[in-house]
């Protein structure tokens, strides 16, 4: 659609819930901005849903996506709202905040596993009221699940800070287990700047989504479902109190 590359205001802050920007590019209900704070959804955390407001008209963002480096916001309607337009954006924040809460719980709970090298977590999908989370641990009953979950509390109550950092190639690769997917190393070979999140003391990971800047904002980690899928496959929801 455009040449014009958006700046992501969610990559550096994700506690900006409202901003103004100009529209750089448009086509039928889709707008381009010169700089955003919705989220386009990607790693399992789900896009960013809000409202555009231009000269008291407010328009509805059904729909955030990436399209190459590009976000595209997908509106209810966009009459009027052409190339120039100024405009204030607002996130549906409530939204937004349990998504970067349960996506920094799954962050804990990795680390967790990692730390103690008793598997991998293979997958993982952030909803607007729980996460999933699949593992591949060999004999991971639900007393092993509530065992690991008790060790992820404990990070969380600890109360340390989480912050996205971003990392040279050099860097990157002289820092162990950044990615944990044979997807996520292919792509951290092909870029020359790797953001990661940091969980201080703890836990460094490639990623490109938003979280809580404390561990204690993610509050109590509840399981809400256990479910063996096969002997290298369990699969839980977590909820959050
Ligand atoms: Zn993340």
């Amino acid at each position: 659609m455009t040449e014009n590359m958006t700046e992501k205001i969610y990559l550096s802050d994700s506690y900006v819930k409202e901003f103004d920007a100009k529209v750089v590019a448009s086509q039928g209900n889709t707008v381009v901005l010169s700089r955003t704070a919705f989220f386009p959804g990607g790693g399992g955390q789900p896009f960013d849903t809000g409202t555009l407001e231009t000269n008291g008209v407010e328009y509805k963002v059904v729909e955030t996506r990436k399209e190459g480096e590009e976000v595209l916001h997908v509106l209810e309607q966009a009459d009027q709202l052409g190339i120039g337009s100024g405009v204030h954006g607002k996130l549906d924040w409530s939204k937004r905040y349990i998504h970067m809460r349960l996506h920094t719980a799954i962050h804990i709970i990795d680390g967790v596993v990692e730390k103690e090298n008793r598997g991998s977590i293979t997958g993982g999908q952030i909803y607007d009221d729980r996460a999933r989370v699949d593992f591949d641990i060999p004999g991971l009953d639900k007393t092993a699940v509530l065992d690991i979950l008790g060790r992820a509390q404990k990070v969380v109550d600890s109360g340390v800070r989480v912050y996205p950092k971003v990392l040279t190639k050099e860097e990157a690769l002289a820092t162990d287990n950044l990615s944990r997917t044979e997807p996520g190393r292919e792509l951290m070979s092909k870029l020359n700047e790797i953001r990661t999140i940091v969980i201080e003391g703890f836990d460094a990971q490639m990623d490109g989504g938003t979280h809580v800047s404390n561990t204690k904002e993610v509050g109590k980690i509840t399981l809400f479902k256990y479910e063996n899928k096969g002997s290298h496959n369990k699969r839980i929801e977590i909820k959050l109190e």
